[in-house]
This record gives structure tokens, sequence and C-alpha cells, in this order.
């Protein structure tokens, strides 16, 4: 998708932003092709809607996941990786780095910054194998020469660390270096602050992250870390660059964005485990109490493992903790109760009347406390009638496109109306919906660590389901975290079964779903909406489709929230209420707060508790939202 724009199969692709009026631009962009020819491009495309140039930004971020990525020994190393030089050296500059990169007997990729000469290049390279230290040693000795020679700087966007301080005498020379010694002396006589940076540098192969002899643990994981290469190298994909220490905008990492402690990074949970698998830590501190309080305060975001350049997955990774936890020491009674939350949901439902008296009382929530409830919170009510009991008398549709509906465990037991507008939406749509009976996707089994439950649950999903994804039906799913675990996670929980990306394929949100059927949707205007999207939701597709599918209807506005803070269960359990709550305050719940007639859109029900704990105010899926607006309804 990130490459719509691309044509043929060129070896570079340059982006060219222009700004100016509508004139302008138009102007410019009637001579592109012209412009294109002169520059010895082999074709341009156009990119005007916001739509349309978000594939670069996309391009641009997949870019180093996807290197990254690899399964091979050899993994792109970042030592050279922001040298710039004088744009117009720029052209000379890439000629020769590619041949100091291929003379060393290795590949790299190139891209950067073109208008201020800025390359970020990574070559390929195994640090664990003394040869790949030799040649990373070589290729920045040459790289360092060649910027100097090009008049430019060996880094020209990130810090000097450890890897280029060796070099900076090349381009400073002696005399400015030990200047920067003496006025770093004066403020730091006992050399405590940034040892070996820029001053006094080390070798730059001496304080190798995975050097010569790094060992790897081995673990039999519950998961499938194979499309990384295995459980150690998806950690070592953590270069420790900190951006997860970032404290505003997007999502990672909620926990450090609020303790502001390094502990409560996702590099310190990726260094954490890989001190294990390397044998700095003994193999005991994998389900040990020092891991637990690394791990403790990951909401599982997944915001990690799109944000961090490297796509460092840390949800996975702490879900495998707490499965290898368990099957040491046993799974504790919250955790079996929050991981079969289906189940108790289901009984409640049964008595929901008796149920929801008794859940309302201090005594509820006083037992719920000796379960690892806070008692703070208010515990989950349940529906007088589900939603599979509600499902038949609801207009399913003719036709002609058919959809499943997965009916997730928090729209049968606690808010059915939900699906009864996802229902009444579908089918004004020109789609006829299918309820199969399924399982709890597994996502609260995972949240726990019950790794070997999920995938039983997984099976039988599939089981169930597969035959009516070959049939070419689509599942839709309303809650994101289910649609999250039913795309992502499976391949983790069975990567052998081949079912299991055709099933992917074929999963939809609820909002994607809406907008790939061809029926004329007839909807009044609504009310103006803020839109606060899940993290699994910002994970998987970002907040494009349900602000797309609520622009039928009204203008919507998305708020930058990062994480509510629930995510979950998490803001459930005791330990956890402060944190919470304080993820909540920092950006989501003063935005909720000045709403005003704004209609409060969420569609992850985690999120919705979260906001009504938080501000009082009930928030609405986008089907609650959009049904009444339908032609039609009162
Ligand atoms: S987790 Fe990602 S962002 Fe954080 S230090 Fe590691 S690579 Fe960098
Ligand atoms: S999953 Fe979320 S909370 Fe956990 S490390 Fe990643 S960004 Fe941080």
């Amino acid at each position: 998708d990130s490459t719509r724009f691309v044509k043929g199969n060129p070896k570079a692709v340059l982006v060219v932003e222009w700004s100016g009026t509508q004139r302008e631009l138009d102007e410019i962009f009637g001579h592109l092709d012209e412009l294109a020819g002169e520059a010895g491009a082999l074709a341009a495309t156009p990119l005007r809607t916001k739509e349309e140039m978000s594939q670069t930004v996309r391009l641009r971020k997949s870019t180093l996941p996807l290197l990254l990525g690899t399964a091979d020994e050899e993994k792109p190393v970042a030592f050279v990786e922001d040298a710039a030089v004088p744009p117009d050296r720029l052209e000379e500059f890439v000629v020769r780095f590619e041949e100091i990169v291929e003379n060393n007997g290795t590949w790299a990729c190139f891209y950067g910054h073109a208008s201020v000469g800025c390359l970020h290049v990574r070559p390929a390279l195994d640090t664990s194998d003394p040869e790949g230290v030799s040649r990373m040693r070589r290729i920045a000795e040459e790289v360092a020469d060649l910027v100097v020679d090009c008049g430019g700087s060996i880094s020209g966007e990130h810090g000097d660390g450890l890897s280029r301080s060796e070099f900076m005498e090349k381009m400073y020379g002696g005399e400015i270096l030990r200047a920067f010694a003496d006025v770093k002396r004066l403020f730091d006589p006992r050399g405590m602050m940034n040892p070996g940076v820029i001053v006094a540098p080390p070798r730059m192969d001496r304080q190798l992250r995975i050097g010569p002899g790094r060992k790897r643990l081995p673990i039999r994981t519950g998961l499938s870390f194979g499309d990384q290469g295995g459980f150690a190298k998806a950690i070592e994909l953590c270069n420790g660059s900190g951006f997860c220490r970032k404290r505003t905008g997007g999502t990672m990492c909620p926990s450090y964005m609020v303790t502001l402690d390094e502990q409560d990074t996702t590099r310190a949970r990726a260094n954490m485990l890989r001190s294990v698998i390397e044998g700095t830590l003994p193999p005991e501190e994998l389900t040990g109490r020092r891991m637990k309080e690394v791990m403790d305060l990951c909401v599982g975001c997944k915001a990690c493992k799109t944000e961090c350049p490297s796509g460092v997955d840390v949800a996975s990774m702490k879900t495998e903790v707490l499965y290898q936890t368990g099957r040491q020491h046993g799974f504790s009674l919250r955790q079996k109760a929050a991981g079969h939350i289906r189940r108790q949901l289901a009984l409640a439902a049964m008595i929901p009347s008796p149920y929801n008296a008794v859940a309302g009382t201090r005594f509820a929530r006083r037992a719920a406390a000796l379960a690892g409830i806070d008692p703070r919170r208010s515990l989950p009510r349940v529906a007088n009638k589900t939603f599979s009991r509600r499902f038949p008398g609801l207009p399913q549709g003719t036709g002609p496109a058919e959809v499943a509906l997965f009916n997730d465990t928090w729209n049968e037991y606690q808010r059915p109306e939900v699906g009864e507008g996802a229902v009444r939406l579908l089918a004004a749509a020109g789609a006829r919906i299918y309820l199969p009976k399924v399982v709890c996707c597994g996502r609260p089994m995972l949240s726990e660590g019950l790794v070997d439950e999920a995938r039983k649950n997984a099976r039988r999903n599939l089981d169930l389901l597969v035959p009516l994804v070959e049939r070419g039906v689509p599942l839709v799913g309303l809650e994101p975290s289910c649609i999250l675990t039913l795309r992502d996670d499976y391949r983790k929980l069975i990567p052998d079964d081949a079912r299991v990306e055709r099933f992917a394929e074929a999963t939809r949100l609820f909002e994607e779903a809406m907008l790939d059927l061809d029926g004329e949707l007839l909807l009044r205007e609504g009310a103006p909406v803020l839109l606060h999207g899940h993290c699994h939701q910002k994970a998987l597709v970002g907040t494009g489709p349900t602000e797309r599918l609520l622009g039928l209807a009204a203008d919507v506005e998305v708020v930058d929230s990062g994480c509510c803070g629930m995510a979950g269960l998490f803001g459930y359990e005791k330990g956890h209420y402060e944190v919470s709550m304080k993820m909540g305050e920092r950006r989501l719940f003063p935005a909720v707060r000045g709403a005003g007639e704004r209609v409060v859109v969420a569609p992850g029900t985690s999120c919705r508790e979260q906001i009504l704990d938080g501000t009082q105010r009930r928030a609405l899926h986008p089907a609650e939202y959009l049904a009444p607006l339908l032609d039609g309804s009162s």
C-alpha cells in the first residue's frame, strides 16, 4: 500500500514537497513530467491529497522495521547512519559511500533527507562475528574520511555517541578537541557525565551491544517469534537509541510518559530480556522478581511495534514472560479469572439483575479486591439480554455482500447496543450479516500469559470461521483488540497453520468493512465528534478508517491522546490505578472535558470505561453513534 505511488521498479525514489497557493501548485504539477525528465527521473507521480501523500510517510516509516526485521545473521547496524554533506556533494557522496560498502563485502539501504545532504545508511553486518566487527571498523574509518573530504559532518542529525566520537578529531582537529576536553573537565572533573563520548573516547568497536562471543540462552517459547528470527533476535532488534523515551506525541511508551523512569521504557524491557538471554543475568531472572517489576507497567498497547524504529514488540515479549513465569510458578487466581473473563460474564449474564445489583455494592468491590482488582474501579455490569439473543430480531440484510460478525465478549454481554447499531449499518450498506458462534479471541488470555488457552481458542475460531472466509465472506469485528489478535497474534500462536494468513487477510475492523461496502449509506448530519482511537487500532490500521466513516455524517476531530491507560484489564489491577489514571490525564481526559457539545467516540471498550471513570462522560462506539443517524431511524 505504501508503494502504490512508485512506478516500475526504480533503484531510488525521490520525494519532493511543494507548498504554495492552489494556482502555483497547479502550475508546478502541470509541468511535473517535464521537471522529472530534466532531473533524470524515469517517472513522476503527483500526490496531492492528504491520503495520497500519506503513502510516502508510510513508506518512510516502514523502511527501518523492514530492514531490521530480516532474519539473517547480518543485520543493518547503526554506526555511520546520519552523516551529512553539502547537498551539492551528495551525488558524489552516495557513489563513494556505495563503493566503500561494496568493497567491504556487504550491502546497505540508503535513505535520508536529500535537501540537507543527510543520509541514513546502516550497512548489514554480524557484529557477533570478529570478521563482521573488522569490516564495521574499516567502513567507519573510510566513511569518516569520505565525509571530511566532502566537507560534511560525521553525525548530521543524531548524537555523536560512542560510535562516532573516535573520529571527531578528523573533523575538528586536535586543538578544538582539546578545548572540548578542557570545557568538559571544568564542569565534570571526575568524568562522570557521558564518559567516553566526544572526550577521551574508546575505540568504536570496544563496547558493542552485540559483540563477538555473544551467547543466546535457548528458550522454548509459547509464542512464535519466527517472523523476527526467534525470541533472541526479536529482543536484539532494540538498538538502544532511546526513541521510546519521547515524552510527547504518539503512544509509545505510555508507562515512561507518566513515570519518566528509565525502568518503564520499552528499551529497559528489551535490555532486561537481553541481559538474561545473553547470560549477563542468570536464567532464572527470566521469571524472577526484577523482570516482573520491569514488565509490570507495560500496558501491552503494541505502540512499540509500530512506533519504535526497529519495531521492537515488547507486548508479545511480556506475554511470553508471563507465560514462562506462569509455567514456572503457576498462574494466580486473578490471572485465570481475567484471562477467562468471557466465562465469568457468561455466568453473570444468566442472572443479570441480581448480578448487577451485587456488582454495585461495596461488598462486591472488596471481594474483587481479594482477587487483585482495584476497589476504586466499578466492576463490569452485564446487559439484560445478550447480543446473540437480540440478533434474530435485527434486520440482517439481504446482500448482495456478505459479512460474518465477530461477536466479542464485550458486545455479547456488556454493550449489545454496539452490535445492534453495527448490524443496522451493515445491512443498510448492502450486506447480509451472519453471526457465527465464536469463542473469545484470546486477547484477555494473552494479556495474562495464558498462551496455551489462547492457542486453543485460536484453533476453535479458525475451524469455525475459515470455511466462511474461504467462501469470500470477510470477518468483521467491533473491538479493535480482538481484531488485532485475530490478524496479528494468531500468527504468533499457530504459525504453522496455513489458514492463519488467509484468515488475517479476511479480517476487518467494522469501520474498514463499512467503507469496503458498495451500498449507498444514507445518513443524516450528526453532532461533531471528538474521536479517541484505541492503541491496538492505531497500531493496526490507524484511526483513518474510523475518521472517514464518521466523516460521512459529522465533523471529526481526532485527539492525539496516546494510551487511555485502561488497556484491557491493566487499569483494573491493584497497583495500577494511579498510573492508569495519570496516563488518561496526560491528554485524553483534558480533551474529553473540553469536548463541549461534541460527542465523544471511542471504538475500544476499555477506553470507553476509562473515559467514564476519568471524566464521567459516556463515550460511544462509532456504530452506536452512526446507527441513529441512518435515514429512516428515529
Ligand atoms: S525500544 Fe526501540 S525506540 Fe526504544 S531504544 Fe530500543 S530500538 Fe530505540
Ligand atoms: S507495549 Fe506499550 S507499554 Fe509496553 S513497552 Fe510497548 S509501548 Fe511501552
